[in-house]
């Protein structure tokens, strides 16, 4: 038996340029360089389009206009070599002969070194969130899962106490995990746009401390690179608008209630991931709206999100009936007064 090699996808993309993976394919000469913009025929699809690839060398991304959509390092290998991402990992790995374990090992260090202070704050999601860092948003995916956690509890009272029902409680592939680390917790399957699962999340059942956030994301997974619900939303669009709300249950109640175009941050910041997904999904014709919790910090992130969300596209705010409540708090009646 083969001991499974380690590797790091973000290590990797903070050590690898694109320069550097473009060169180790002898591609540079044949492209334009203007500024830290390259472009030129695609070497993946080959596209005889002089303009077809196009790539960013601080950014360290790449897009092809013909047929290969675009992203990092790793989608670049993962298409030139045909293989997943781990496999292409591998492979840049070796080539630029990284050990990203001991890499991983000295970045936690030097992180250890700041301490973070966590923001005391009463929204749903608080101890989720740490600020993002623009510059570093991580330009990857989250691998898709292996397993799928059995023996969950569907008829846990708490998701009814959320007010879920059993058909909602169902399609979302929620229930209550009494062992792992998800234990004690309500189970939420996220799921990427293709609708492939790539994590759970984990509701705390009880009151939060500082040992026990309220939500449990898995080591390694990035939420800024998915938006929750977005493949049940798609077939919806855009016949009906994208609603974009915080978090999990009020996506989740939205749902229940008629509303299947709403889509959750799983916080109350966007990134730029994030940002991308929404602006090639509406386009400069398409329009968003936001529905998010009425609280100090939910009225805030509405604010920030809303300008940033206009520069591309329309962007109509839904401001709650009440103070301190989320869209899931609502009725149906005023709901239907709300949303579109
Ligand atoms: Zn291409």
């Amino acid at each position: 038996m083969t001991k499974r090699t380690y590797v790091n996808f973000k290590v990797l993309k903070e050590h690898v340029s694109l320069e550097q993976v473009l060169t180790h394919y002898g591609l540079m000469p044949s492209l334009t360089v203007k500024g830290d913009r390259v472009s030129g025929c695609c070497p993946i699809c080959k596209s005889q389009n002089q303009t077809s690839f196009r790539g960013s060398l601080t950014k360290n991304i790449w897009n092809c206009f013909s047929s290969c959509s675009g992203g990092n390092i790793l989608d670049f290998v993962r298409l030139m070599e045909d293989t997943d991402i781990r496999g292409a990992a591998l492979m840049i790995q070796e080539w630029f002969n990284l050990d990203t374990r001991s890499l991983m090992r000295e970045a936690k260090g030097d992180q250890k070194k700041k301490t973070k202070s966590v923001p005391e704050t009463e929204s749903e999601l608080d101890l989720a969130e740490a600020p993002p860092e623009p510059e570093a948003t991580p330009q990857s995916v989250n691998p898709v899962l292996t397993f799928e956690l059995k023996s969950l509890d569907p008829e846990h009272p708490y998701l009814f106490e959320r007010g879920l029902n059993s058909d909602t409680i169902q399609e979302f592939g929620l229930g209550y995990c009494n062992k792992g680390i998800m234990r004690g917790r309500i189970a939420i399957p996220i799921h990427n746009r293709k609708g492939e699962r790539v994590a759970y999340a984990g509701r705390l059942v009880g009151e939060p401390t500082k040992e026990k956030p309220r939500y449990k994301f898995p080591q390694g997974f990035e939420k800024e690179l998915e938006l929750f619900n977005l493949h049940r939303a798609l077939p919806h669009l855009p016949a009906q608008p994208l609603i974009l709300v915080e978090g999990f249950f009020s996506c989740i109640k939205l749902w229940q209630m008629g509303y299947p175009t709403a889509v959750a941050l799983m916080g109350t910041s966007l990134s730029e991931s994030q940002l991308e997904d929404l602006v090639e999904l509406e386009g400069p014709e398409g329009s968003i709206h936001l529905c998010f919790d009425s609280d100090q910090p939910g009225i805030e992130a509405s604010t920030s999100i809303a300008y940033r969300l206009s520069q591309h596209m329309y962007v109509r705010t839904w401001p709650l009936p009440r103070p301190d409540i989320g869209p899931d708090d609502c009725t149906r009646e005023e709901l239907a007064a709300l949303l579109p």
